[in-house]
């Protein structure tokens, strides 16, 4: 997903043009972002997906081959351009963001299984809800008989069908995410939320909660709040992701769930004092530097 970030005083309303202060470009997407973020916590990291035939696409292969993510399974679409995603960021940091998927829509469960030895041959498989659910599901299924933990960030936000929440040995919402999946009310605790979804599952659940870090319920191990760390924030935009991708690469590292989820705390933090998805992502030393 291609970023075409807006900074503006504050987020437009309904029917209203504002006059932005900056524009930037970005390659991002979850997927890509998330992928960065574990190859920098120090993952070996491959990525699935599709791009189209495009100069969007040309500047991820770019950026893909510098990172050192291994490429081989990300198909070039002739037909369909590469997804594009429209932030637009308000002062205080906050972000809201129009996502066009394009090229991720036309990934097939054929593109997985041609990926099959890959995700048999991983340590982690981490998912996110942007491209078709057949195909997602596909490699969840691949991963999971395969004994490849499966971590599903159900992001962007949406219901999660059975048939992937089975194969999922980990999840993490963050908390609008949560209440998206269970059907919240707004006024619920979150703790409360967080205990419905977990209830009955086989599943650890990690939910982000912003600046406060990230609750953690593991099947007969309970629950712990891991607190977030405090900087001074310049841009949100892909702190989960920073989040996701650095807990995916710890949790391949060995660590156990609520360590790797202090890393990704730590993680993300670096990334939300930073501007930009992927490239705000930190490397391993600087987040051992901000965690002390
Ligand atoms: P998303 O980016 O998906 O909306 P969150 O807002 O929950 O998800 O943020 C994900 C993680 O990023 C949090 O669990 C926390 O570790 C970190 N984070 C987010 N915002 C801040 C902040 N203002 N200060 C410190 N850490 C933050």
């Amino acid at each position: 997903m291609y970023d075409l970030v807006a900074t503006a005083p504050r987020r437009p309303g309904p029917g209203e043009t504002l006059i932005g202060s900056q524009f930037a470009t970005f390659v991002g997407g979850k997927g890509f972002n998330q992928a960065v973020a574990a190859a920098r916590a120090g993952a070996t990291t491959a990525v699935i997906g599709r791009l189209g035939e495009d100069l969007f696409a040309a500047e991820f292969r770019e950026f893909l081959g510098a990172e050192g993510i291994g490429a081989t399974d990300v198909s070039s679409d002739p037909e369909h351009g590469t997804g594009v995603g429209l932030p637009v960021l308000d002062e205080t940091g906050q972000n809201s963001i129009i996502v066009i998927p394009r090229a991720n829509l036309a990934v097939t469960v054929a593109d997985v299984e041609a990926a099959r030895a890959r995700i048999e041959s991983a340590t982690v498989l981490l998912l996110q809800l942007e491209l078709p659910m057949d195909a997602t599901v596909r490699a969840a299924r691949i991963a999971r008989a395969a004994g490849v933990r499966v971590v599903l960030n159900p992001a962007p936000a949406a219901t999660v069908p059975a048939d992937l929440a089975d194969a999922v040995d980990v999840l993490v919402p963050n908390e609008p995410e949560l209440r998206q999946l269970t059907g919240a009310r707004a006024d619920e605790l979150v703790l409360d939320v967080a205990r419905r979804a977990a209830a009955g599952r086989s599943y650890a659940l990690i939910v982000t909660l912003g600046p406060d870090g990230a609750l953690v319920l593991e099947p007969g191990r309970g629950e712990v709040h891991v607190p977030g760390l405090r900087v001074d924030v310049l841009d949100t935009i892909g702190a989960g992701d920073a989040f996701c991708g650095s807990l995916g690469a710890r949790l391949a590292a060995g660590d156990p769930i609520t360590e790797a989820v202090a890393f990704a705390n730590a993680a993300a933090a670096v990334s939300v004092t930073r501007r930009g998805g992927a490239a705000s992502a930190p490397r391993r030393a600087e987040v051992l530097d901000l965690a002390g």
